[in-house]
């Protein structure tokens, strides 16, 4: 199996969290949420642990969203980040309530003085930033130096984002460069990367629906792993935040990046089919969606490959007319009526995790 050489990148971390070095590339989203308002922001985040989640971004776009952090940070158990844009009051004051990390483009804020003293907060808290740029924002006269080559015009426009923190001897940092397009986020990344030794945020941004958008983040961001370069995701969607964070463990899972979580195999179906697959497998994929342990779990419709895939996986269905057989540990551990194989797959999946299917 081929095993993914990770670039080296400086470690930051955020809150608990360490992003960066030989670190497990984490999975971040981000509250759709009024943040003003901190019971159905918490009630989010909670339920975005369930699944994992590593990080997580709130928007701070009024003083009310940041004073509402305290309560937020308080009640959930992953590191928080201040999403701003421009205000450095807003910065300081999400300072001030404990989150784990800012993202906000220092040379947004505009006078020295301000930045210096988002600075030197930053530093008293050892909390880092993350400094965004998306081809939605590239100011035009960077694009013309570069003949509209989005992928140069936002390196640059993130170097100069950079110099303006190490101008202020602060290296706590963490960079994105987004873009709606994959091939030019590609090929931003890999320019930045062989820039600078900061860790990466990787994500394409605005990236559609969670079907498209999912295949979009895929290919971009699995791009990008595959060469080593990433040290934290976001697959940003159109969608609940549930939905960013499962597709981010996939991706990673995928590549081997992160060995935990179920990977499902279902047979496409075919006019063999025995059982109605395609409502089990997505019924099995919704229920095993927040399990932790690493396991392999196959759906198939029919004795053809059914038994030898069931056989390999950890557990497994082979479909047959009006009963179905359940594998588990390579044995057939059982034969259920149809309506009853999801039940019995289900409470395998526990038994051998250990885990409560939520
Ligand atoms: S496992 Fe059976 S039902 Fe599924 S695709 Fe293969 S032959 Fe068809």
């Amino acid at each position: 199996m081929t095993i993914i050489k990770r670039k080296h990148t400086k470690v930051i971390k955020v809150g608990n969290v360490c992003v960066g070095g030989d670190n497990p590339v984490s999975v971040q989203t981000m509250t759709n949420t009024n943040t003003e308002d901190a019971e159905s922001t918490i009630s989010q985040i909670k339920e975005i642990e369930k699944y994992r989640c590593d990080i997580v971004r709130v928007t701070v776009n009024t003083v009310q969203a940041a004073e509402s952090l305290k309560a937020i940070i308080k009640n959930v158990n992953i590191p928080v980040i201040a999403d701003i844009h421009f205000n450095h009051i807003l910065a300081l004051k999400s300072i001030e309530a404990g989150v784990s990390g800012l993202r906000i483009n220092p040379g947004n804020i505009g006078d020295k003085i301000k930045v210096r003293e988002v600075v030197r907060a930053c530093k008293g808290n050892e909390i880092p930033i993350r400094i965004g740029v998306n081809s939605g924002s590239i100011e035009k006269g960077m694009l013309d130096k570069y003949n509209g080559d989005f992928s140069s015009a936002m390196v640059e426009s993130a170097l100069a984002h950079i110099a303006i923190l190490e101008n202020e001897s602060f290296y706590n940092i963490k960079i994105s460069l987004k873009s709606t397009d994959v091939l030019t986020t590609v090929k931003a990344y890999e320019l930045l990367s062989s820039k600078v030794e900061y860790p990466l945020h990787v994500g394409i941004t605005e990236a559609g629906t969670a079907f498209a958008g999912a295949i979009k983040s895929g290919i971009g961001i699995g791009i990008l792993l595959y060469e080593g370069i990433g040290d934290t995701i976001r697959v940003s969607l159109s969608d609940n935040p549930v939905t960013e964070v499962i597709a981010g463990f996939h991706i990673l899972r995928d590549l081997g990046l992160r060995k935990e979580g179920v990977e499902l195999l279902s047979c496409p179906t075919c006019g063999r089919a025995e059982i109605d697959i395609v409502g089990l497998a997505k019924e099995a994929e919704r229920k095993t969606a927040s399990v932790r342990s690493n396991i392999k779990v196959a759906i198939m419709g029919c004795v053809v490959n059914g038994p030898g895939e069931s056989m390999h996986a950890d557990v497994g269905i082979a479909g047959g007319k009006g009963k179905s057989v359940l594998f588990s540990g390579g044995k057939i551990i059982g034969k259920y009526n149809n309506s009853e194989i999801m039940d019995a797959l289900i409470n395998e999946i526990e038994n051998i995790t250990g885990e409560k299917i939520i």
